[in-house]
Order: structure tokens, then C-alpha cells, then sequence
């Protein structure tokens, strides 16, 4: 057979993730001549065979690429006759332009199967080695300090390798060829236990892990450095050690995260469909928000919650601890006080964290950067990102002809991420936090830096896009730092989310954006609208709840009480009383002192926030404290109506007309005070909420077909978390026969918020 020539293209995340070496190994197992670089586009190939070897080989990279690689696809750029072979075989070359990096860079990757093995195998030079690594695993945006991705421009610069570390670094059929964290015991890092408190109490290295496991077992709480922060862990089913955890860290209710040695670990507590595994087991490994199996854990770990967050070890030191009998579910939350980021520098941490952790495991390995751990779910059979952080931060998000021009998104207050296109690719940073806490706001800063220098963008020089809610710190940050400017409204930036994820630009939607508060173009907080356009042609509101009232500001958002009061003004004076009496129980105090503001208009605004709607329902049911945490009433809610019994589930939803203009809560609201006078579980009551909303939201969609026909309904905003909500919707929508498209790769949250604004942005003159 004549020999053949052929250029091939690789484009996906395919570079710091081992894909050079395994393409050179791929050659040489099929005998074939040439080379392979790394460039702008990804990965290039130069191969020389026969075209059946040729054939053979491109399947082999299509179906063998290392795990933590993403191939998009394999394209024939060049087929030529050869009439040689080059007698230098199969090689490796420099990458085409070094100064061009718009390349994705990796984000930090679990521990691979190939190094457990090592780490578990008494004969290897990696035996129980707590930093083991490799080109398919290991921490990589975590320990990177710029670009180019090599050693010195990283937190391992520190380490200077020992002979056989260099030997295997630079042997190209090594798993360790360039993979720039490796270390081991004589080279590398190590790991330090340290006992809070008085006196020095310093175990290493293996003596430190037993001590850890030790420490767990007997019910302490132990901070223990991670790949992008200190996590505060204890035994998951020890009672008293949870709750300890909880006082010391001044977080209520909020829940916890459970990390489980194994799937088998976590199997009798949560629901693991296959679509769960996948996710839990998935190369980003988040926290995974999975319905509970019954009370088999404490209920203090996630009070009122239908939910427990779970997630499988992702570095080696987790597997050394459950090797070395830690309790087999711990708590993993992320290592602070209530709101304040994670802790992420050693010395922060022992003085942050004094208090809260009875001991510290500390690796030696510096993190360059905070990444909390992200979270996930799967709604209606599909997953969805809650929050994106680590795993997933920096690959980008979207690639796009229209991100050439440098774009910086800001996103919204709370949930904060931002979102950098450049060079044809849209770029989402970790999730940031809340930016009215003053740490929050200086990791935000510190990520726009971080983010435009990765990619060699001035940050003085670009164009920044923002909300249209003046007062937010990102928009105040806009304002004092940007070149140029673009305020984006809320809502339209969540539903342009959906459609910037798909590169939809110019399918033409019905967007509805539930959530809870944003400023609306007419002054009003906003957060149940329904918009009709496409991301290039604009999208128009069409639609809304009716406008209830905000009496007190933000205050309404913690207090479900106030929130009800602005909404139950819609049934009349009457209602007033009914609702101090039993079974309602409002206090009347608060809700009088609601009704006062209301009445003045002091601190006051109009509202449409289908949150304040979920809250109100709440207190009406039973719910008269403040929240500890967002979303609290609501989520409290969603647990009650997934109590409710089989039989129940086939009641009509309470009414919620929609007039083609807006939906009305009065009969909503009328219907559901009826039932609760008639004795109706908590239960049924939520459950019936839920379908009244799913109904309305299919309703409508149904009415506005006509006057504004669209391709799709498009689901966002926080109440969308919601995974009973959305079952219902789309139950309904299919049944109409209706497509939709939800967030699948961002939040639907405010931490997608930054991908709509860059989106919207990108489309306007001069984008
Ligand atoms: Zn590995
Ligand atoms: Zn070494
Ligand atoms: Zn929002």
C-alpha cells in the first residue's frame, strides 16, 4: 500500500491535559512517522502511514484521548502521497507561536485511576505519596500564576525536581512527560498536622494523615487544605461534631456537603440515577445536590431539605484518608465564617480558622488562587450547574467569530462570576461570592486582573459590561475602571444565558426570567418576566407577574413575613386578620409594622419577584423566622411539596390567569388561604403552588404563541433551581408540545449573569 501524508487539526480542551504525549505514544504503537505541536487552534498532527494505519490512528485519538481531554472534533486539513518515511520517527515539537496564548487552560483535574494504582502499590516510588500527579491529573488552574502553563510560572516553581522526577518530566513516553506539578517524597511537597491550640503538636507526612483519621474518628473538626481552599471537615454522622461545626462556623441552617470514600458510601443515603453517577464521578467532580433517601443521616446536616450535596474524593490526600480509616462520609464545607470566602493561604487560615478547627492537615503545595468546590443537580433527567468553580473555571464556556473583540462581563451582586471574551472564546471565571462582603469584592478585583492578564487583555483598555442596578459593586467597578460601558438589564441577560450557552444568536424565543430581585427598566425590582426576540435582534418584555409590593427594601428578601405582606395587599382589607388567626398565625406586630411601610411608601417598591411569591406562600404555611440563608423559604418549600402524597398529586393547581399581559396571584393566593381553612397539609399546599405556577408558565406560553411565535421557551433566574418547579414546567410543556431550553453550563442563578451580559453586549454596533 502507497504511503500518505496527512495534516490533521485537534480542537477541543486538549492541551495541559497529556494529549502530546498520548498522541506520541499513539504513533509509536502504530508505527507511524511525523509529529505533533501544540497551537491557537489546539492540537496539530503530522502523520506518515499507509491509509489504512492513518484510518486506524485518527479513530484511536477519537476513542483513547486521555480522560481529562475534551476532542471536538478531528479535521483532515491535508492529505498527500509520501514517498518516505522520515528516518526521525514520531516527535514532539515546540508549539507554533508562544505568544499567542488563547488556548483554554485546564482546570484542576481529580486524581486519575492510573495514579491511585501507584499510590495504593507498596513498589512504587509514589507509594502513599499525598501530592501525586500526572499530565492526565492534578491540580493545574490552581497552582498557575501566568501563562505560558510551566513550572516556574507555577506554585511549584518552590520545588526543585529530584533526578528521577526529571527523567520522567522529560521522557515523552513517560505519563509525567511536562506534567509541571509532579513531585514526590524526595522531591516535593508535604503534609503537616498541626493541633490548634497551645503548644506545637507537628506530625508529617504519613504520621500526619493517621493522626488526621484519628482526629475525625473521635469527633473532632479538622481544616484540611484542598486543591483550592481549606475545607472544614468532621464525621458526617456524628451529631455532636456536626453541630459544633455549625455553631462555631455561625451557619444555622445553610447546608453541608458530604464527601463519601466511594459511590457505595453514599448509596444508602441519596438517589444515585445513572445520570448522578456520571456527574459525581465526572472529571469536574462537584458537590452534586441529590434527593435524600429517607432520615438516614443527622437532619442537621441539611435541615428542611429534600436535597443533601454530596461528592466523591478528587485528590489523593482524600483517598489516603479514607484508606487510612477516616469515618466513610464527612463533612466537607467550605473553610469560613458564614459569608467570608473560603480560606485559601496557610498562614491566613491558621489565624482565620482559629476557633473553628481543632486541627489543620496542611500540604505544602501553595494555591495560587481560591476555587470553591462547585455544585451541581440533575433536573428533570439533565444536569445543571449551581455553581461553577472548581472543575470547571477557566475552560471556556463558548466559543464564538464574535468574542474576537476583547469583552469583559461583570455580572450581577450576588453569586458574582465574570465572564472575559477573547480571541473567539468566552471565558467564565470561578464563582466569587457575594460582593457586598469586602473580601468577596476583592477576590472579584483581583479576578478581573488575574483573568485579563491570563489572556493579555488591559484591563484599563476594555470594554466592560454590567447590571443596569447602578449601586451594585461590579457596576460601581464600571464605572471607576472601565474604558467603555454597557449597563445590561437583569432578567434579559439570565434568558440571554440560555441562549449564549447554545451560541443561539438568532433563534427567536419566549425567555421567562423567575428569580429573585433585579432592577427593571421602569425602577421596579423585577423577577417574574417573560421576554420574546433573540440575542441579535433584542428581547422585548411581554409579559409579567402582576406587582405586588417590597415594603423595606431588601429586608423583604430575608423575612418572609414582609414579603407576604406586600403580596397578600392584592386580596383586600379582610385578609388582614384572617391571617393573625389561627391556622395562619402571622404575627401581627410585623406584619402590621409591613403594612405601615407599605402605606407610606417608605423604603418601599413595587415588585413582580416570583422569589418574594415562594416566600410569601412560605410564611403562610408556616415559615414566621428570618432566613440564614438565600432561597431558604423557597427551598424549604420545594422539600414540603415533594412530602406530599401520591393521591394528592393529581389535584388542580390553585388558579394563576394569565391575561396575555400578566399572571394574577389574587386567586392564587385566595384559593391557597381556602385550603389551608380547610385543613389542607403543608404539603399539599406547596405542592399545589408548584403546579400553579408550572401551569401558568405553560399557559402563557400558549397564549403569547400567536402575537409573538417563537422557537422555544427559554427558562432562567434563581427559582429555576427549583428541580420540582422545572419537572412540572416541562411535564406541562411537552404535554403543549412546546420545546425549551434551560441552563445547562452555567447557573441559572446570577453566577450565569456574566455570560448574558457578554452575549447581549457582543451582539450591539462596534461589538
Ligand atoms: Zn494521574
Ligand atoms: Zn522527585
Ligand atoms: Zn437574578
Amino acid at each position: 500500500m502507497p504511503l500518505e501524508r496527512r495534516r490533521l487539526r485537534v480542537t477541543g480542551t486538549v492541551q495541559g491535559v497529556g494529549f502530546r504525549p498520548f498522541v506520541y505514544r499513539l504513533a509509536r504503537v502504530h508505527a507511524l512517522a511525523g509529529w505533533v505541536r501544540n497551537d491557537v487552534h489546539g492540537v496539530t498532527i503530522e502523520a506518515v502511514a499507509t491509509a489504512d494505519v492513518l484510518e486506524a490512528f485518527v479513530r484511536a485519538i477519537e476513542v483513547e484521548a486521555p480522560a481529562a481531554a475534551r476532542v471536538e472534533a478531528v479535521f483532515e486539513l491535508e492529505r498527500a502521497q509520501a514517498h518516505a518515511v522520515a528516518p526521525a520517527g514520531f516527535v514532539i515539537v515546540a508549539s507554533e507561536d508562544a505568544a499567542h496564548v488563547t488556548t483554554a487552560i485546564s482546570p484542576d483535574l481529580p486524581v486519575c485511576e492510573d495514579c491511585l494504582r501507584e499510590l495504593r502499590n507498596q513498589d512504587d516510588r509514589r507509594y502513599r505519596y499525598p501530592f501525586i500527579n500526572c499530565t492526565n491529573c492534578g491540580p493545574r488552574y490552581s497552582i498557575i500564576e501566568a501563562l505560558p502553563y510551566d513550572r516556574p510560572l507555577t506554585t511549584m516553581r518552590g520545588f526543585v525536581m529530584c533526578a528521577s522526577c526529571e527523567a520522567e518530566y522529560h521522557d515523552p513516553l513517560d505519563r509525567r512527560f511536562h506534567a509541571q506539578p509532579t513531585a514526590c517524597e524526595v522531591c516535593g511537597p508535604r503534609l503537616r498536622f498541626v493541633v490548634a491550640g497551645e503548644g506545637v503538636d507537628e506530625r508529617w507526612d504519613q504520621d500526619a494523615l493517621r493522626a488526621t483519621a484519628s482526629a475525625l474518628r473521635g469527633g473532632a473538626v479538622v481544616a484540611i487544605k484542598g486543591l483550592g481552599g481549606y475545607h472544614l471537615a468532621c464525621d458526617a454522622r456524628d451529631v455532636a461534631a456536626v453541630a459544633a461545626l455549625r455553631v462555631r462556623k455561625f451557619r444555622k441552617e445553610k447546608p453541608f456537603a458530604v464527601m463519601g470514600r466511594d459511590l457505595d458510601a453514599l448509596e444508602p443515603h441519596v438517589e444515585l440515577s445513572p445520570a448522578a453517577r456520571r456527574l459525581l464521578s465526572g472529571s469536574e467532580r462537584p458537590i452534586v445536590l441529590l434527593a435524600k433517601r429517607g432520615d438516614t443521616l443527622p437532619a442537621d446536616l441539611a435541615p428542611d431539605n429534600a436535597a443533601l450535596g454530596v461528592m466523591l474524593p478528587y485528590t489523593p490526600v482524600h483517598h489516603l484518608l479514607f484508606d487510612g480509616g477516616a469515618p466513610e462520609l464527612l463533612v466537607m464545607t467550605s473553610a469560613n465564617r458564614s459569608s467570608e470566602p473560603i480560606a485559601y493561604r496557610d498562614d491566613e487560615a491558621l489565624e482565620r480558622l482559629q476557633g473553628l478547627a481543632d486541627a489543620f492537615l496542611i500540604g505544602e503545595r501553595p494555591i495560587a488562587r481560591r476555587l470553591d468546590d462547585s455544585v451541581a443537580l440533575v433536573v428533570a433527567g439533565e444536569s445543571a450547574v449551581v455553581r461553577r468553580a472548581r472543575g470547571y473555571a477557566p475552560a471556556p464556556v463558548l466559543r464564538s467569530e464574535r468574542f474576537e473583540q476583547p469583552l469583559l462581563a461583570l455580572g450581577a451582586e450576588l453569586k458574582s462570576s465574570i465572564t472575559l471574551g477573547v480571541g473567539g472564546s468566552a471565558y467564565m471565571s470561578q464563582h466569587l461570592g457575594d460582593l457586598g462582603d469586602l473580601e468577596s469584592y476583592q477576590a472579584f478585583r483581583e479576578t478581573v486582573q488575574d483573568l485579563c492578564a491570563m489572556y493579555h487583555v488591559d484591563p484599563r483598555q476594555v470594554r466592560m459590561v454590567h447590571d443596569l442596578h447602578p449601586a451594585y459593586a461590579s457596576s460601581r467597578f464600571a464605572e471607576q475602571f472601565g474604558a467603555a460601558r454597557l449597563a445590561v438589564q437583569h432578567h434579559v441577560a439570565h434568558v440571554a444565558s440560555v441562549l449564549a450557552e447554545r451560541g443561539a444568536w438568532e433563534v427567536p424565543v419566549l425567555g421567562f426570567a423567575f428569580d429573585g430581585a433585579g432592577l427593571g427598566d421602569d425602577g421596579s425590582v423585577w423577577g417574574g418576566e417573560v421576554f420574546a426576540g433573540s440575542l441579535v435582534g433584542g428581547l422585548r418584555r411581554v409579559a409579567h407577574v402582576r406587582q405586588g409590593y417590597l415594603p423595606g427594601g431588601d429586608a423583604a428578601a430575608r423575612t418572609p413575613i414582609q414579603a407576604a405582606a406586600g403580596w397578600l395587599e392584592a386580596l383586600g382589607d379582610g385578609v388582614w386578620e384572617r391571617v393573625t388567626q389561627p391556622p395562619f398565625d402571622l404575627p401581627a406586630a410585623r406584619l402590621g409594622f409591613a403594612r405601615q411601610l407599605i402605606h407610606t411608601g417608605l423604603n418601599t417598591l413595587r415588585t413582580t419577584s416570583v422569589g418574594r411569591l415562594f416566600d410569601t406562600v412560605a410564611a403562610l404555611t408556616g415559615f414566621h423566622r428570618s432566613m440564614t440563608f438565600e432561597g431558604q423559604a423557597a427551598i424549604g418549600l420545594e422539600a414540603a411539596a415533594r412530602r406530599t402524597s401520591e393521591s394528592e398529586r393529581d389535584l388542580e393547581p390553585y388558579p394563576w390567569p394569565f391575561d396575555g399581559r400578566t399572571w394574577d396571584h389574587a386567586p392564587l393566593l385566595a384559593a391557597l388561604l381556602d385550603d389551608i381553612d380547610a385543613g389542607a397539609s403543608v404539603a399539599r399546599v406547596a405542592w399545589r403552588f408548584h403546579d400553579a405556577l408550572a401551569r401558568g408558565v405553560a399557559e402563557a406560553a400558549i397564549s403569547l404563541r400567536t402575537d409573538e411565535p417563537f422557537e422555544r421557551v427559554v427558562l432562567s433566574g434563581g427559582v429555576f433551581q427549583n428541580s420540582l418547579l422545572v419537572e412540572r414546567i416541562v411535564l406541562h410543556l411537552d404535554g403543549a408540545d412546546i420545546p425549551h431550553w434551560r441552563n445547562k453550563v452555567v447557573p441559572s442563578n446570577d453566577g450565569g449573569i456574566s455570560l448574558g451580559q457578554l452575549a447581549l453586549a457582543a451582539c450591539l454596533p462596534g461589538g
